[in-house]
This record gives structure tokens, sequence and C-alpha cells, in this order.
């Protein structure tokens, strides 16, 4: 029997095991899916175990996600750009590592919001943490050609945009501060809050989405609650929104995929089952 994993410390909390056995009962497979608690020194063993054929692969979360790069005997060019891999599996007796963050927020737009990556577009990423490096990734690869990194800490973001300004040979991104949200935002296309901001409600008094123009995207991948205050503003003012749930859901289907071969879909019954958090 296949056997895949989420491995994190703690692990409790994650979703995905709810995910992946959801897929599996959907298609009928025999397969397994488990989480694991690994606490950071237990990481190279749990790796080599991988590698003796205990598990065919699986999910990486906190604190993992970096460390487990020099573990892995091949990077995509993915997880490299991001430097973090959430995704592992052996192939040809080889541990492999991908990052399919970027691949989730992009695979939720182009579902929910088709053609949204209008090129020549103008983008306002709010967070300078590891998942707003893998969204910057994707928007630089769907052609946005101004990027604004606007972080609570500035240096952190300048840090992320001088890197990635280098790794893709650009001037696109442009670090500041949130502050400079109301400013900039008259001439954004497209906004995303890749920060942690409105986790339990919370609101950043910087930023109102308000000023944004009436044809603008705004989306956020904190999804609890599954309408942020900054999703609620915008939508009260007419603008289209697009929440964060997706992002979560999608970028858990190409793991599935390598594990137990066949491309699983994100449907409305697998949503509303996330959103209850029921387990069966
Ligand atoms: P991270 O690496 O810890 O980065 C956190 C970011 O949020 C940093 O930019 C940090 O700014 C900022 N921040 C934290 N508290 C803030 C506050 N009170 N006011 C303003 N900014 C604040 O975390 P991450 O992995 O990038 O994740 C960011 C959020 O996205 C989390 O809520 C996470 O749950 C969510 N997420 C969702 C998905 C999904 O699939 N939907 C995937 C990944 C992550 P500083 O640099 O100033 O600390």
């Amino acid at each position: 029997m296949e056997r895949a994993f989420v491995i994190g410390h703690p692990i409790s909390h994650s979703k995905s095991p709810l995910l992946h056995r959801h897929w599996l009962q959907e298609y009928n497979l025999g397969g397994t899916y488990e989480a694991v608690d690994v606490e950071p020194a237990d990481l190279v063993a749990f790796t080599n175990a991988i590698k003796s054929g205990a598990f065919i692969g699986g999910n990486v979360t906190i604190p993992h996600k970096e460390a487990v790069m020099a573990l892995c005997e091949k990077l995509s060019a993915t997880a490299t750009q991001i430097g973090a891999v959430n995704t592992l599996w052996m192939q040809n007796g080889q541990l492999h590592g991908d990052n399919t963050d970027k691949y989730g927020f992009l695979a939720n737009l182009d579902q929910q919001c088709p053609k949204w990556d209008a090129q020549n577009s103008v983008a306002i990423v709010l967070g300078a943490g590891g998942a707003a490096r893998a969204i910057l990734v994707g928007l630089i690869e769907r052609g946005y050609q101004t990027i604004y990194v606007l972080n609570r800490t500035a240096e952190r973001a300048q840090r992320l945009c001088a890197e990635l300004n280098t790794v893709f040979q650009t001037k696109i991104f442009s670090p500041t501060t949130l502050q400079d949200f109301n400013k900039l935002a008259p001439n954004a296309d497209l906004i995303v809050n890749a920060s942690s901001i409105g986790m339990n409600n919370t609101k950043c008094e910087h930023v109102d989405p308000t000023r944004a123009p009436k044809h603008a995207i705004i989306t956020d991948i904190v999804y609890t609650p599954l309408e942020t205050p900054l999703l609620a503003d915008a939508r009260r003012a007419g603008l289209r929104t697009i929440d964060g749930v997706g992002m979560l859901l999608h970028q858990a289907v190409p793991g599935f995929e390598r594990w137990f071969g066949l491309r699983p879909r994100v449907t409305q019954q697998l949503r509303d089952k996330i959103l209850d958090g029921r387990h069966d």
C-alpha cells in the first residue's frame, strides 16, 4: 500500500490529511496519507526512512520547509527559486523536492477568475515571508511588469526584492512599506495579501482596498476567516475578491498526482468539506 505523509512540528492543525484522504476516497485508491509530528532533530532520520521505502512521498510544513532542501537529492527549479520545499517524492531511487505554493496560487486565480493575469499589469503584494516569495515568482512568470512588495519590516521587503531582481535579472520588484498602500492602490490591477494580516479578523490601518480602481482584483491567502476584513471592504466597494482557501486546495494537486498517479480535481464539494473541517 502506498503511504504518503505531511510532516511538521506541530502538525495537528494541518488540513492536508482531510484533503488527501478525501481524494483517496473519491477515486477509490488504496493508499494512505498520515500526519507525522517530526521534531527538527529527527528530520534526517525521517528523510532516511523515505529513502529506504517507508513512504512514497509527502508534504512538508513549518518548520522543515527550508531545512529539508539540503536532504533532497533533486530540487525543482521552482523550489530553488522560492528557497523552500513543500512536496517530496521518490523517483529513480532519489528524493525529489518541489514547491507547489506558486502553482496553488496561480491555479486558484485561473479557476476563479480566468484572464486575471493580463500582461503589463501592476500588482501590490502585502508581505515578504515565505508565501509572498512563492507568489512573487508566480507573478513575474505571468507577465506582471511592476510589482510593489509592501511589508511591515521594510528591510525584509528590500532584501526579498533585491534577491528576486537578481535571480530574474529584472527591476520589476520594488520594496516599500504598508504606509504606501493608499498612494499606490489607484494604479494596481491586482492586490494580494500574502502577509498574516487578516488572521482572526485583524486589519491594517494603512490599507484601504477601496482606493483600488474598479477593475482591480483583490485576493487574500489568509482563509481564517474566509472573508478577511480586507476582502470584506473590497467586496462592499464592488471590487472582485478571491479568498485564500482555493490556494490551499490547488497546491495539494501536484503532490497527490506524483504519489498516487492520478490528477485530482478541486471541486466545490472538497472546498465545503475543508471549510467545515470535517474528518471522515
Ligand atoms: P511568514 O513567512 O511568517 O511571513 C509572515 C508575513 O506576515 C511577513 O511579511 C510579516 O511581516 C507579516 N506580518 C505578520 N504579522 C503582521 C502584522 N501584525 N502586521 C503586518 N504584517 C504582519 O508566513 P508565510 O508562510 O509567508 O504565511 C503568511 C500567511 O499566509 C499566513 O497567515 C499563512 O497562514 C498564510 N498562507 C496561506 C496559504 C494558502 O494556501 N492559502 C499558503 C501559505 C501561507 P514582517 O516581515 O514584518 O514580520
